[in-house]
């Protein structure tokens, strides 16, 4: 029964996956890593309770604090053939920056999608090469997932990814250190979800997001599903309507300001950085959901 039921899981995950880079046409998705990889959504909260050691540079961030309305839109999992394109005519029509967290066999796949992103200013991301949960994984295979990524980014638009959002949220903290120390990656996390990859309904994304974005958040959504980018003008446009200003993750980073209580008198003291501790909201997950990080206990 249960090795039934992993054959099923595993034929989903497959099937779900091979959607992400899918198109009329496409051909299959070149040189995979071994391991496949399971669905490409991102429900799992990260573990992001952990603080950053006093007297260690801040790697990990789920929102930021800023002195002004200024927030990121993330999108994960593309390029997609069809969707990402269409979002980015509606960034484009509106002057807007937003981060493309790419998963490296579809930046692969569609690179003239990836140098179209860079050329009208976005920031493009490291996503992973196939999207495993990371932190389930030996040093060899991260490696491996972020390296490839990292340099088909690099070789396609000349322009070396800074960030990584790991897939899940799942990121062990020594794997956040390293990865890091390693590449200089900050760690990418997210306080609004909009649950988009599950609810494929574009009034709920929208509501979502307008309800739940505050100065400095970032959001997450997914620009493989037809129904986010159908959610996107209604969402654009009421973000701006509400005063919102959109910038790309490192420039939201850059505008990080830690959120401590000014003592008087005294040197600022060096408390756990608190965005760190802004745990993303847990998914209420009525579809099964992929294997729970190890380190994400906090929901
Ligand atoms: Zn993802």
């Amino acid at each position: 029964m249960f090795a039934r039921m992993v054959r099923f899981v595993f034929a989903i995950s497959l099937i779900a996956f091979s959607l992400v880079c899918a198109a009329p046409n496409a051909p299959s998705p070149t040189a995979a890593t071994a391991n496949p990889p399971p669905a490409p959504a991102t429900p799992v909260p990260a573990d992001a309770s952990a603080p950053a050691s006093p007297g260690q540079p801040k790697t990990t961030y789920s929102q930021c604090h800023v002195e002004g309305p200024f927030i990121a839109m993330t999108f994960d999992d593309g390029p997609h053939i069809e969707n990402t394109p269409r979002l980015l005519d509606m960034l484009k029509e509106r002057g807007i920056k937003a981060t493309f967290f790419v998963v490296g066999q579809c930046a692969a796949e569609y690179p003239q999608i990836l140098k179209r992103i860079a050329e009208e200013g976005h920031e493009i991301a490291n996503h992973s090469w196939s999207h495993p949960q990371l932190s389930k994984m030996g040093e060899g295979s991260v490696t491996d997932q972020l390296q490839r990524t990292h340099d088909v980014i690099t070789q396609t638009t000349g322009i070396a990814p800074k960030i990584m959002r790991p897939p899940y949220g799942a990121f062990t903290p020594n794997q956040r250190g390293w990865a890091n120390h390693k590449w200089g990656y900050k760690i990418i996390l997210w306080d609004v979800d909009p649950l988009d990859w599950k609810i494929r309904n574009a009034d709920h994304v929208k509501s979502v997001i307008l309800k739940e974005t505050v100065n400095g958040s970032i959001i997450l959504s997914h620009d493989i599903h037809k129904t986010t980018i159908d959610a996107m003008p209604a969402t654009l446009d009421g973000l701006a309507a509400k005063g919102f200003k959109f910038v790309t993750v490192s420039e939201l980073i850059a505008m990080d300001k830690p959120a401590t209580p000014k003592p008087k008198a005294s040197p600022a003291p060096k408390t756990p950085a608190a965005t760190d501790e802004a745990a993303p909201k847990p998914a209420a997950s009525a579809t099964p959901p992929p294997p729970v990080a190890a380190g994400a206990a906090k929901k």
